[in-house]
């Protein structure tokens, strides 16, 4: 097959005159900031997700650290698991606290309860469980022995349904390759109405939005209606969406069920198509990454192999006890994902990808096997 002269990437959003226009419409609005477009994406992203609240930021980072703030969680330790983001191995030492860094199952390549039993701690005092690839994170087994605060980090999951279910609250991420994308952004959603109504003004440094202040009417004439006052009694950042991001946002949601449709479909011809060839991932709704395995030795070889063949491909994710940042407080043994993470490698599955492309990847993953088992496979 002849070698593609552009590169297949194995993530991009995807956008068009929607977005464009969409974008238009707020700037001529004259409202950029924080103001209806984010408070119309909180509602219905609420709706979607089943939450009765949701507060929108910009990004899933900073979401789960402002979450840990309002409660007040730290100077404790915090369980998150090896093979995530940086995120959620980092935030911990944000707020004073220990990053306890666990094993996970090694099909789900989830938190596996066992290993959050056993590493528990007398200050573990709140859980960051991941979905993974949009896999649901084991929040009821490990509700079975831990009552203690869990976020459920639902960056990969939208929209999967029942996540951000689970979890005490959940974050979900819109940074630019995930399946809603606004570039960067985040949600917040809770069925806690204190804990909500301390995170709104602490993404303004303690303020109430503008926007709240002001009645729509009047919104840019300056006459009655608008409160420049405030006071501040809380301890606030700065972390809030604006509604450029939100418009996006709100484009993107319309075109989802379409987005992760194509997802599926990727997923679907890859389970079907390099079976035998590769060990496809368990399922997922969401399909955030196509996290194959195959064997360790052949791992690094197919991604260059692969690459030479202009598709791009990653690895989601290397265990974050491997960093140095967490290495020292995690001190122990990883024995599943130590040898799991050596296997995987993400395919191209994104919303920007055609029938040809599946053909293209299918046929260079079968070619590295057969040219390297030449009796086992006798595909070209
Ligand atoms: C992307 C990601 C995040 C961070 O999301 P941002 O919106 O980029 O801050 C957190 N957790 C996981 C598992 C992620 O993949």
């Amino acid at each position: 097959m002849k070698i593609r002269d552009t590169i297949l990437p194995v993530l991009r959003p995807v956008g068009g005159d929607e977005e464009i226009n969409a974008i238009r419409e707020v700037i001529e609005s004259g409202w950029w900031g924080k103001g209806p477009k984010v408070a119309q994406f909180e509602k219905e992203f609420a709706e979607l997700v089943g939450a009765k609240y949701a507060v929108a930021i910009n990004s899933a980072t900073s979401g789960q650290d402002l979450v840990l703030k309002a409660l007040g969680i730290k100077d404790c330790d915090i369980i998150n698991p090896t093979i995530s983001f940086m995120s959620t191995a980092v935030i911990p030492l944000w707020n004073n606290c220990t990053s306890n860094i666990v094993d996970v199952d090694p099909f789900t390549m989830c938190l596996d309860p066992e290993d959050v039993r056993k590493n528990l701690k007398s200050n573990t005092n709140a859980i960051i469980a991941v979905n993974q690839a949009g896999v649901p994170a084991p929040i009821d087994q490990i509700r079975s022995f831990y009552d203690g605060f869990i976020l459920e980090d639902c960056a990969h999951s939208c929209y999967t349904p029942g996540a951000g279910s689970k979890g005490d609250a959940a974050v979900w991420s819109f940074q630019a390759v995930k399946t809603m994308p606004c570039g960067d952004g985040g949600m917040i959603t809770t069925d806690d109405k204190e804990l909500y109504e301390k995170l709104v003004p602490m993404t303004w440094l303690g303020i109430s939005s503008t926007y709240s202040r002001i009645k729509k009417d009047d919104c840019l004439s300056g006459k009655p209606g608008y409160s420049w006052d405030y006071q501040v009694d809380i301890l606030g950042y700065k972390c809030y969406m604006i509604d450029l991001q939100a418009a996006i946002c709100l484009e993107q949601m319309k075109k989802l069920p379409k987005h992760l449709q194509i997802r599926r479909r990727v997923q679907k011809r890859y389970n079907e198509e390099l079976a035998g060839f590769i060990q496809a991932p368990p399922h997922s709704e969401t399909v955030q990454y196509y996290c194959a395995k195959v064997d360790p030795e052949d791992r690094d070889n197919l991604i260059s192999f692969l690459a030479e063949k202009n598709i791009h491909t990653s690895v989601h994710f290397k265990p974050l006890h491997l960093y140095d940042i967490v290495k020292n407080m995690n001190q122990r043994d990883y024995p599943v994902a130590d040898v799991e993470w050596k296997k995987l490698i993400s395919l191209p599955c994104h919303p920007g990808m055609n029938d040809c492309d599946i053909d293209y990847v299918v046929y260079w993953v079968k070619a590295f096997f057969a040219n390297k088992y030449p009796n086992r496979f006798n595909i070209l």
